[in-house]
């Protein structure tokens, strides 16, 4: 099997053989009547049956020193692109450090750390705009990187682990302020149209700490953040790593859980042994922009056949990588619509 990206001629003839069976439509199939995104993915959240498997994608676009409204624009014309029936709306604008400091590391620099009202105001234009655009065709969800990733970017991931182990109060007083600026945030993320975060924890792993000691620095900062979103039907928590704390991670207030199959080894049936919510994931982040038709179409094939079309929303286990070809988009967004 070619390993080549999806090549322009294998494209048009699968859309080509799509269009034919999809002509059939899905009620002559016997399946229920189609389905609108919205529908289809609240009928997934709670279990019901499908008309088909709903599906997302995403990637960073690269403008976080742009203004809102371009952040909106590319996201808008991702949408347009790759059609999914749910959107995740990506989050790159960096928190704002403390006045005149650009990377920090000092104790005092930390101790500069306060909560704030609206730490990124040009995310929540973009929300508001992409709600306009979307007019309620698409549910969307805000992306929030836990605060521990964000104290991360905010210095480095050695200076973050040296304040940790030289001054575990000062740490967890770091993280609750930023995690008071996140849940103000999603606040007004949510009166901006959002139906729920989508709240990436990348620091609940193995390569980065042990689960007692994430248990004891980490969750509670993530909680403050899924508290402001308490009353949503659409948290998702996306489990970032290769051996993640899963005994902590599936007692966490979410819906849904989306994480990579490939990258941690776990299938799909054996995350369904330790989660009952719904899960997301199934495409692989890492090959899918490289993958030939037929090695992503026995993937999501893989994918439907172990969830049986239930509480399952077919993604990637992270982000794509931010140059995969339109081509490749159109062909999953072909090859999702047939799950
Ligand atoms: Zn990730």
């Amino acid at each position: 099997m070619t390993k080549e990206p999806l090549p322009r001629r294998s494209f048009l003839r699968l859309a080509g053989t799509l269009a034919v069976s999809g002509s059939l439509g899905p009620t002559l199939r016997g399946a229920k009547a189609q389905m609108s995104k919205v529908e289809r993915l609240k009928a997934a959240l709670r279990g019901e049956r499908v008309d088909r498997v709903p599906f997302t994608c995403w990637h960073h676009f690269g403008l976080e020193k742009k203004p809102g409204e371009n952040h909106a624009e590319a996201t808008i014309a991702f949408y347009r692109k790759c059609d999914p029936d749910l959107l995740k709306v990506m989050s790159d604008f960096p928190y704002p450090p403390p006045e005149g400091l650009e990377k920090l590391s000092q104790p005092e620099d930390w101790q500069r750390i306060e909560p704030l009202k609206n730490p990124f105001p040009e995310q929540i234009k973009a929300l508001r705009l992409i709600a306009k655009e979307l007019k309620g065709q698409a549910l969307f969800v805000e992306t929030i990187f836990h605060s521990w990733n964000v104290a991360e970017k905010l210095s480095s991931k050695k200076d973050l682990v040296q304040l940790k182990e030289n001054d575990p109060k000062l740490f967890k007083k770091v993280l609750r302020a930023i995690s008071e600026s996140q849940a103000n945030h999603v606040r007004l993320a949510l009166d901006a149209g959002a139906a729920g975060v989508f709240l990436a924890v990348s620091a609940a792993d193995e390569f980065v700490t042990d689960a007692q000691d994430y248990l004891k620095m980490g969750r509670e900062s993530d909680l403050m953040i899924l508290d402001a979103v308490r009353d949503k039907e659409l948290n998702i928590l996306h489990v970032h790593g290769k051996k993640p704390h899963w005994d902590t991670l599936v007692t966490y207030p979410v819906q849904v859980i989306n994480y990579s199959v490939h990258g941690t080894g776990l299938g799909l049936t054996g995350a369904r042994t330790k989660f009952t919510g719904t899960l997301m994931g199934g495409l692989n982040e890492e090959k899918i922009a490289t993958q030939s038709t037929d090695e992503l179409a026995r993937d999501i094939q893989a994918a439907v056949a172990a969830m049986q079309k239930r509480r399952f929303i077919l993604s990637p286990g992270c982000s794509v990588p931010n140059d995969i070809s339109p081509e490749v988009l159109l062909g999953l967004r072909e090859l999702a619509r047939k799950g």
